[in-house]
């Protein structure tokens, strides 16, 4: 498999080189050159099969140039055996119709633990190959740095350094990051919020004599093994619910697009996707693109619901790819467009987007409602974010086809939010209780792309 950049300018890699690469040198995201389609009869028999072996199934097509069949299915392994659950990903029942797909229970308690672990041993078994060492960098609105930290700490071939917006994460969050002890760890506060954030890391991308002097790796929900990682999930809830037999649907609290992106893929491969429903706090760009109010940017502002306080989606440049009929150079203009505030979609790329994708944007008061009735009524304490997406599903879903909703994050994660809603302090899971004792390593930092800059080249492992 062949990968190509959604602004059609950068050479094509194979997805070892794109896995290492993340953002493409024309600016643009990596994309597989075709997305491979599963038939009928390969879908049913995924159902009820291991997680680990949905995972080798359906992600062996984009890999198998890169990785052996064994070495795959070692890597799958070691990536999950981590999880305190041994669905792994196992859903729960809300009522008639919907379902909560349980995706916390890897080691930080968030979604991005399904890919930031096996991107983990992906890039230590290719770089140990490879006999090369690496510098990742990555931005977080909270989840993303410490799923990237717990996946890569101690790794010998690898430095990583998370830029997170000082103030603006939860105390969980936080001490996820600066709690870690092995040297190659390092978290910077970043004065400025998280689009700062990932504009620093964007810029760094951008600055080639950097990049190529540290070796700059991204591991931000622009690499495509990510997206890839996640659409795994997708697969395994939709069959143990009938697919492909009958149609599912999903709703996704939504940032960054990353998520949501992959069941789009899981879509294209043929699952029996009926609607993909994005979910948005206050910070909704996502929701006014897809409702007809063109993608403009506006100032975050920070929610209940952290990890979506997003005000530029980077995968949505994906979802505009496919949109606009795979056209690198109306992808490019529309990215330069971005530059100077924003655009507004075509028509027919409204009518390509509307053809899977519905939205909902839901207030901080709707939100605390959210937890305290989901308690109610089915008896589960869910975070905030997870909270978005239920309001948003239940508003949106249609009698006779099942909704799912991710439950992207453990309520621990998110404690203050939680007990205001629903008066009941949400416990850490027993392997982690011991999380606020420990001590903290942290740089606060300007938002300064010199400063950050300096501060990597004078703390990378030589
Ligand atoms: C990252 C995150 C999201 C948003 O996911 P995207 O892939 O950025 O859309 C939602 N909820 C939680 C808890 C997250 O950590």
């Amino acid at each position: 498999m062949k990968y190509i950049s959604t602004r059609g300018q950068a050479p094509e890699l194979s997805f070892e080189e794109a896995m290492l690469t993340g953002l493409a040198r024309d600016g643009g995201l990596y994309l597989p050159a075709e997305i491979p389609v599963l038939s009928r009869d390969e879908i049913a028999a995924l159902a009820g099969l291991p997680y680990e072996e949905i995972a080798f199934l359906v992600m062996w097509p984009y890999v198998s140039g890169s990785f052996a069949g064994d070495e795959f299915k070692e890597i799958i392994a070691r990536a999950y055996a981590g999880f305190g659950h041994d669905a792994r990903a196992p859903l729960k029942q809300l009522n008639e119709n919907h379902f909560l797909l349980e995706l916390f229970h890897g080691p930080t308690l968030a979604f991005k633990d399904f890919a930031m672990q096996l991107i983990g041993q992906l890039f230590q078994v290719a770089l140990k190959r490879r006999g090369e060492r690496v510098t990742i960098v990555g931005a977080t609105s909270g989840d993303t740095g410490s799923a990237a930290i717990e996946a890569f700490r101690g790794l010998d071939a690898v430095d990583v350094f998370i830029l997170f917006p000082h103030g603006r994460v939860s105390e969980v969050q936080r001490r996820q990051m600066t709690t870690p002890a092995d040297s190659n760890v390092h978290a910077l506060a970043v004065d400025g919020d998280f689009d700062d954030c990932q504009a620093a890391v964007k810029d760094m991308f951008n600055d080639f004599d950097f990049r190529d002097g540290v070796k700059l790796a991204g591991v931000n929900s622009i690499n495509f093994a990510r997206v890839l990682a996640q659409v795994v999930y997708y697969f395994s809830a939709a069959t143990s619910l009938g697919a492909p037999h009958r149609k599912v649907s999903f709703t996704v609290p939504t940032g960054n697009f990353g998520d949501i992106f992959a069941g789009y893929i899981a879509k294209r491969m043929g699952l029996p996707i009926d609607r993909l429903v994005v979910a948005t706090n206050q910070n909704d760009i996502l929701h006014r693109c897809l409702s007809g109010q063109g993608y403009f940017k506006g100032d975050t502002i920070p929610s209940i619901s952290p990890s979506m306080d997003i005000q530029v989606s980077s995968n949505f440049e994906r979802a505009l790819y496919y949109a606009y009929g795979e056209d690198g150079r109306a992808v490019a203009q529309l990215m330069d467009e971005l530059k100077q505030g924003g655009f507004y979609v075509s028509q027919g790329a409204m009518e390509a987007l509307r053809e899977s994708f519905d939205s909902g944007r839901v207030s901080e008061e709707e939100t605390l409602a959210t937890i305290k009735s989901t308690l109610e009524h089915s008896a589960e304490l869910v975070c905030p974010h997870t909270a978005v997406g239920i309001k948003v599903a239940e508003d949106t879903r249609a009698a006779d086809v099942p909704m799912v909703t991710l439950a992207t994050a453990h309520p621990a994660k998110f404690p203050a939010a939680v007990e205001q809603a629903s008066g009941v302090h949400p416990p850490l899971p027993s392997r982690m209780s011991d999380l606020y004792e420990r001590p903290e390593r942290v740089t606060r930092i300007a938002n300064d792309l010199g400063a950050i800059e300096d501060h990597i080249k004078r703390h990378i492992a030589e």
